[in-house]
C-alpha cells in the first residue's frame, strides 16, 4: 500500500530520518553493485510513478524551488511574452551554480491549481523531477533524501527500496551459508 497523504509523508520522513540516513550510507558501502541498485530503483520508480498522479499532487511545485538553465529561461520568457531579462528580474534568483537560476517564489508562480501553466515548455529540472530514472542512485541519494519529505514518489520508492535491499541481502547471506555447509 503506497502512502500518498502529504502530511503523513512529512511526519514519517521526520520519524525515519536517522533510519533513512543510515540506509543511504549502507547502500554506498554494501556488496550490491551500483548497476543492480539502479535497476531496482528504476523498476520501483516506474511502478510507483504509475500509481501516483502528479496532476493531483503538485507538491514539488508548491514546496521546492525549480532550477533553470539559460535555455529554460529563454523558452519560458517566450511563453510569458517577455524578454529573458524581464523574466529573470521578475521571477528568478541566481543559483550558486554558474549560469543557473532558481524560481524565487514558492509556490511556483506558474502553478495554476495543480497544473503548470507552461507544462509543455517547463524547465528541464521540472520534467526530470524527482530524478529517480537517472543512473548512479547511490551517488545521488542525498538528493533523494532532500526530496523525500515532499514527494510521494520518492518517499514510496525509498521505502520499497529498503525492503528489497534487506530481502536481497538476506537471500545472499542464506545462499552463502548453504555453500559453506
Ligand atoms: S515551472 Fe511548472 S512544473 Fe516547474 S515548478 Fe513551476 S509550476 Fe511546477
Ligand atoms: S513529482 Fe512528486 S511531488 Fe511532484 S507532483 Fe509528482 S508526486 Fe508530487
Amino acid at each position: 500500500m503506497l502512502e500518498t497523504n502529504l502530511d503523513r509523508i512529512r511526519e514519517l520522513a521526520e520519524q525515519k530520518k536517522d533510519e533513512n540516513r543510515a540506509f543511504r550510507l549502507h547502500i554506498k558501502d554494501c556488496d550490491i553493485e551500483e548497476e543492480e541498485i539502479d535497476a531496482i530503483v528504476h523498476r520501483l520508480d516506474a511502478y510507483v510513478s504509475s500509481k501516483i498522479d502528479c496532476r493531483q499532487c503538485a507538491n514539488c511545485c508548491r514546496e521546492l524551488q525549480a532550477t533553470l538553465g539559460r535555455e529554460d529561461v529563454v523558452r519560458l520568457a517566450q511563453a510569458e511574452g517577455i524578454t529573458p531579462e524581464q523574466f529573470e528580474r521578475r521571477y528568478l534568483d541566481k543559483s550558486d551554480e554558474p549560469d543557473r537560476f532558481l524560481i524565487r517564489q514558492k509556490p511556483c508562480p506558474f502553478l495554476e491549481g495543480k497544473l503548470c501553466r507552461h507544462y509543455h515548455v517547463r524547465p528541464e529540472s521540472c520534467a526530470e523531477f524527482p530524478f529517480l530514472h537517472k543512473p548512479d542512485f547511490t551517488t545521488r541519494s542525498m538528493m533523494a533524501l532532500w526530496n523525500l519529505p515532499y514527494c510521494p514518489i520518492v518517499y514510496n520508492v525509498y521505502e520499497l527500496l529498503k525492503q528489497e535491499i534487506a530481502e536481497l541481502e538476506m537471500l545472499r547471506r542464506d545462499a552463502k551459508e548453504e555453500d559453506l555447509e
